[in-house]
């Protein structure tokens, strides 16, 4: 396992993406006998290839972690990309590498009784103006069930999973290394002290299936990227008596053509003339309210700021609402026509120097660094 570019999971094991569970199975078995390493002993590529395998198969076998990988790839996984804790109930990865030469057919699970449902995130993508005042949506999420034909047990009605005869139920079986005496999970049952002998065929022994469910998901005014929601037990559901995973919605907010946001406060460029700007002018311009009307005063400059209070985002769950900046941007005029300029060169001659003091003043101050 190198830290590159992770290989898709389908293409390791050879399937399709929408492979049955036995299809997936059965590529497995196949290219676990070809790459077991018992059979190429001191072959450090088979080795590679073995766990790259392994761990296709660990996630493709389990429809919740599958479901997340399918929307997520490996990020869905817990294995990068996601900035705070909570993801992924236990190490996806975890324990399988000690475990995986003991037995191939082993499933990792966690040990214990009952097993918590996976952390699901859910990317949700807005308006600006959605997370500027809030929206109620519904969202499509992608998730593990607990199969109803066998409760989430993976064994076959009428049937229940016998107890383990390696550890004998305890989940966990101790070896002798040197001079230590070392516990490890048990392989067979992968530490779940218990065997399906008589898998259940809805769910084909894993307790759960892959499913959708449609949420309602009320977004607050104010969010921002990168902001997310818990919403608390409606991740993959548990099994084995174990409690639901919870559900991260991030969000993640478009660009607006004209509004740009910086905090509370939304910050829009008008651009405007330079007879506008020199002369004053009202203009019309966009808030998120709708439309307002608004003076520039003569001589404004460009880059001059009008705050626009109240008009910006509201507080995340807070009171009050951050203000609207609109910044003059004087367009310098271009193309001008052979009227147009002999106008302009008339202006500048009208003018000297005095209409233009910050230029003045800059020349002057040049003249007495550099002289
Ligand atoms: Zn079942
Ligand atoms: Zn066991």
């Amino acid at each position: 396992m190198s830290n590159g570019e992770k290989r898709d999971y389908y293409d390791i094991l050879g399937v399709h993406r929408n492979a049955a569970d036995t299809e997936i199975k059965k590529a497995y078995r196949k290219l676990a006998v070809q790459y077991h390493p018992d059979k190429n002993p001191g072959d450090k590529e088979a080795e590679e290839n073995f766990k790259e395998l392994s761990e296709a198969y660990e996630v493709l076998s389990d429809p919740q972690k599958r479901a997340q990988y399918d929307q997520f790839g490996h990020a869905g996984l817990g294995g990068g990309g996601f900035s705070s804790g909570g993801f992924g109930a236990g190490s996806p990865f975890g324990d399988i590498f000690g475990d995986i030469f003991g037995d191939i057919f082993g499933a990792t699970r966690q040990r214990g009784r009952g097993r918590r449902g996976d952390d699901l995130r859910y990317d949700l993508e807005l308006a600006f103006e959605e997370a500027a005042f809030g929206v109620e949506t519904k969202i499509e999420v992608p998730y593990a069930k607990r199969c109803g034909n066998c409760g989430g047990s993976g064994a076959k009605p009428g049937t229940e999973p016998k107890v383990c005869p390696n550890c004998r139920g305890a989940g966990q079986v101790r070896f002798q290394q040197g001079f230590f005496s070392v516990s490890k999970t048990c392989s067979p049952c992968g530490g779940e002290g218990k065997i399906v002998e008589h898998p259940c065929p809805d769910c084909r022994g894993s307790g759960s299936l892959r499913d959708t469910k449609s949420l309602s998901v009320k977004i607050p005014p104010g969010v921002e990227t990168g902001n997310r929601l818990k919403l608390a037990n409606e991740g993959g559901q548990g099994l084995k008596g174990g409690p639901n995973g919870d559900l991260y919605v991030y969000i993640a907010v478009r660009e607006h053509p004209l509004f740009k946001r910086e905090g509370n406060d939304v910050i829009c460029e008008i651009p405007v003339s330079f007879t506008q700007a020199a002369l004053g002018c009202e203009l019309e311009i966009p808030t998120l309210d709708g439309k307002v009307s608004m003076k520039i005063p003569e001589g404004s400059q460009s880059g001059r700021i009008f705050r626009l209070r109240g008009k910006g985002v509201p507080v995340l769950q807070g009171y009050g609402r951050g203000d609207q900046l609109a910044i003059v941007r004087v367009e310098t005029p271009t193309n001008l026509t052979r009227r147009q300029k002999e106008l302009l060169e008339e202006f500048a001659r009208e003018s000297g120097e005095d209409a233009n003091p910050l230029r003045k003043n800059f020349f002057e101050k040049m003249k007495d660094i550099l002289s």
